[in-house]
Parts: structure tokens; C-alpha cells; sequence
């Protein structure tokens, strides 16, 4: 692969090139090796930093929907600030956030210094209550938009099987009259697929065991086809996790111009299998990458998430994934660096 390089002066880069060129134009200058490569700080697209608190899990998708449950409770602003406090000390240059409880996503809008999505997480089975809920997002949304923050808000539908149809049509209009971009969980797990098409499996288990209201008629399809079905993909919509699809999902997902956030080393954990990234590549949709949270990722750099998969996947793609792709998912512009750039700005892999 190329060798590049930068050429330093003082605190700012004064040259950018192939390593050989710059050695040329600049003999005299004492060559540091750095890592892998030298980037704009890389963006974390997928996050929750309310789970920053609960421990990790190993194991099966519904043994960790059981414990996220299970831990409900610490998903605090507490939560929220030391996984920030992660992001910042990581040098991230943007980060998409699922807030589970409104005032975790207020904070995040009153006191982040960094910039990114935070979406306000929605759950709720009951078609009866998709006009309600659906108001009252709009409402809040809108009331969070008017503040001056950082931080843009949005929406995250949990999942297909965890909003109603009816629900997630009215989430999706609103995110597109709106402006609010929707981040959603789709195709993260085998038995999500065997819920869909098949209404049975290990994840039917749940609401019974915890006494919620049952999972209403489920479609008959695969989470992907489901979504098109419906009409809801499209460029408001990022689609987190797209391991479970086959080509014809990829190129349904590809067409529409949704986009696709991985986060490789939380399906390791969950044991939810390995996105296909030779399909994605095939129809030219480069996904983004996200560590998801701290309860199924060690830590929230995703420079680590690229390392995991640098033998499997073109080191360029998943370099791109960490910066360009991650920036526009959140809607940002991302800093180039050139001529001037603060060496502060520059990440070292
Ligand atoms: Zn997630």
C-alpha cells in the first residue's frame, strides 16, 4: 500500500503527500513513523451512552435484550456523562447517540462540546397509540430543536419488531417533513429474522417473561424487506447494524439511498454473525462504523472496530467508515487535512 505522510511545523501541518514525494521536497525533516494512518478524527455513528454503566455482556441477542432490560434503571444522565467523557478523551470528531430517557438527550443537548446526533429512542407496539406517541415526539422534538446545541436531534424507532407499523410510518413522515434524521436497529440478529418471518423463537419469550404487551401480527418478512414494504427507507433513514440481509436487501437498501452503520465488534459479542461488507461494497454503499455501547463493545474507539476487521475488509473502506461515511451519517462536514491543519486535528491509528 502507499506510504503517506504529513510534514509538521511546529503545531500545524505545512504539506500533505506520498511519503517519497514529501522526503524529497523536505530532506532534512526527521521522519516519525505513525500507525496505520493519519486521519481527521474519526466519528463513532452509533452509540448509547446511557448504557455507559451497565456491564459488558457476552453471549446470545436475547440473553443481552434481557439484560439491557434488566439494567433499565442506570441509563441516567450520570451514564450519559461518562461515556462523553470517553468520546472526548477519544478526540472524536462527531458521535450519533440513542438516548433512551428524554433527559438524557437534553443533557447531551445542553452540554455536549461535540458535535453529532442524538436520537431520541422510541418504543411502543400499540397501533392505538401511534397517533399520540407520534405527536408527542414531534412535539418535543421540535421544542429541543429550537435550542442552541451542538447537537442535532433525532429519531431511533428501537427496532421492526418494537414499533407498530402504523407507528413507524408516522416517525418516518415526520423525520422527513421535518428534517429530523432516524436511526433504527434492522438486521441485527438471527432470531430478529426468525421473529419477523416466522412470529416464534427465543425473542417471543421476552415480553411474556416481563409481563409487556405481546409482539402484534408480525409481517411474514425479512426486517429489510419489511422496511421497504412500508416505504420507510431512504436517505433520512440510517440503518444500524444490516447483518442479517441477503444481496437483494443490500441492493433494496443501496437504491433507496438509506444508510448503513456496522459495529462489527458487538455482533461478535452477540453472536449475531458478520455484516456481508463484499455485498455493501458491490452496490456502492459504504457503511459507516459505531461501537454501539459499552454493554457489547470494551470501549467506544472505533479505530478498534476497524482494527477487528483490517484482514477481512479493504483497510481504505474502513478508513473511509470511521471518518467519511461517519460524517455523513450525521449530517457534518468532514475536516479535511491540508496545508494549516493543527497537528490536534490530525489521528494517529
Ligand atoms: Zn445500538
Amino acid at each position: 500500500m502507499l506510504k503517506g505522510g504529513l510534514v509538521v511545523v511546529g503545531q500545524h501541518v505545512v504539506a500533505v503527500g506520498p511519503l517519497a514525494e514529501l522526503q524529497q521536497s523536505y530532506p532534512e525533516a526527521p521522519l516519525i513513523r505513525k500507525g496505520r494512518a493519519l486521519t481527521p478524527p474519526v466519528v463513532n455513528a452509533h452509540t448509547h451512552l446511557d448504557l455507559s454503566t451497565v456491564p459488558y455482556f457476552r453471549g446470545g441477542y436475547p440473553g443481552f435484550i434481557r439484560h439491557v432490560i434488566d439494567h433499565s434503571a442506570e441509563r441516567t444522565v450520570e451514564a450519559a456523562m461518562r461515556g462523553l467523557h470517553e468520546l472526548r478523551a477519544l478526540g472524536v470528531g462527531g458521535f450519533g447517540d440513542i438516548a433512551y430517557r428524554p433527559e438524557v438527550a437534553e443533557w447531551l443537548l445542553e452540554n455536549s462540546p461535540l458535535p453529532g446526533v442524538v436520537y431520541l429512542e422510541v418504543i411502543n407496539r400499540n397501533p392505538l397509540q401511534a397517533e399520540e406517541v407520534a405527536r408527542r415526539v414531534a412535539r418535543r422534538l421540535s421544542e429541543w430543536r429550537a435550542r442552541d446545541s451542538q447537537v442535532r436531534v433525532g429519531i431511533s424507532p428501537h427496532t421492526p419488531y418494537n414499533v407498530s407499523p402504523e407507528l413507524l410510518k408516522k416517525l418516518v413522515e415526520i423525520g422527513r417533513l421535518e428534517g429530523f434524521p432516524l436511526q433504527m436497529h434492522v438486521a441485527e440478529s438471527p432470531e430478529e429474522t426468525e421473529l419477523m418471518t416466522q412470529g416464534s423463537g427465543p425473542l417471543q419469550e421476552i415480553p411474556r417473561q416481563y409481563g409487556f404487551p405481546a409482539y402484534q401480527a408480525l409481517p411474514g418478512l425479512t426486517p429489510v424487506r419489511y422496511l421497504a414494504e412500508l416505504g420507510v427507507l431512504g436517505p433520512h433513514l440510517t440503518l444500524v447494524h444490516g447483518v442479517q440481509v441477503d444481496e437483494e436487501e443490500v441492493q433494496m437498501l443501496a437504491q433507496s439511498g438509506t444508510l448503513v452503520v456496522a459495529c462489527p465488534r458487538s455482533n461478535e459479542a452477540l453472536a449475531c454473525g458478520q455484516m456481508p461488507w463484499d455485498l455493501y461494497l458491490k452496490h456502492r454503499l459504504e457503511p459507516a462504523l459505531g461501537t454501539d455501547s459499552r454493554s457489547s463493545s470494551p470501549d467506544l474507539d472505533v479505530r478498534n472496530e476497524a482494527l477487528f476487521l483490517w484482514e477481512q475488509v479493504d483497510p481504505r473502506v474502513l478508513v473511509r467508515a470511521a471518518t467519511r461515511s461517519g460524517y455523513r451519517v450525521l449530517g457534518l462536514e468532514m475536516p479535511r487535512i491540508t496545508r494549516g491543519t493543527p497537528v490536534s486535528q490530525v489521528q494517529s491509528w
